[in-house]
């Protein structure tokens, strides 16, 4: 089972290309963040407990992730493969990921991409999603500079000195959706 990990700022471009991928490959599509705001919809108690976070955009705590994300990979043990999408998103989440693969024999860490693109630009686009996407966290500028102060803060560094970090791929996120799919469908053809 291949395991494929999309990292970098919000509105980099990870979902979209979470998309494409699955379709093309037949991966599973793990969006942390849309998971979230699905229970959110439904108010389910999961989606009351992480509203407080997910408006004030900031991260919701380790252990509500995480225990959420191992139930959904327990769902999908005999899948071809997993895209997650803004996971790990800390050092603790990258641990649990990497438990959960080695108790339940699921594979490791293949891949992982990381969206490389200036601030200003991430801005825009989080501002125009808000029109196309409806997402509360996206509406207020305060809430998405606090998003990508979170990022900044809590995420960008957590690949340092970890063992996969010869797996990570940098990619220009700024370029088109059609040549960022390019790039990365070659270097996930190399995998199979
Ligand atoms: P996203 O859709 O990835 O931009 O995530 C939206 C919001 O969900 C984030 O601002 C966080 O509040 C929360 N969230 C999503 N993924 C994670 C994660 N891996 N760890 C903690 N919080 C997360």
């Amino acid at each position: 089972m291949i395991h494929i990990i999309l990292f970098g700022p919000p509105g980099s471009g990870k979902g979209t290309q979470a998309e494409i991928m699955s379709n093309k490959f037949g991966f599973i599509h793990l969006s942390t963040g849309m998971i979230f705001r699905d229970h959110m919809k439904r108010k389910t108690n999961l989606g009351k407990l992480v509203s407080y976070y997910i408006n004030q955009g900031i991260l919701v705590p380790d252990v509500i992730t995480t225990n959420m994300l191992n139930i959904e990979i327990k769902k999908h043990c005999k899948a071809k493969g997993i895209i997650y999408d803004g996971y790990p998103r800390t050092k603790n989440q990258i641990f649990s990921l990497e438990k959960i693969l080695t108790e339940f024999c699921l594979g490791k860490i293949n891949i992982i991409f990381y969206f490389f693109i200036q601030k200003d630009l991430i801005i825009n686009r989080l501002f125009k999603r808000r029109i196309t996407d409806y997402r509360d966290d996206d509406t207020d500028i305060i809430t998405v500079q606090r998003r990508i102060k979170e990022y900044d803060k809590e995420t960008s560094m957590i690949w340092n000195h970890h063992k996969c970090k010869h797996n990570l791929i940098k990619l220009n996120a700024s370029l088109s959706v059609e040549k960022i799919s390019i790039f990365i469908e070659k270097k996930i053809m190399n995998l199979l």
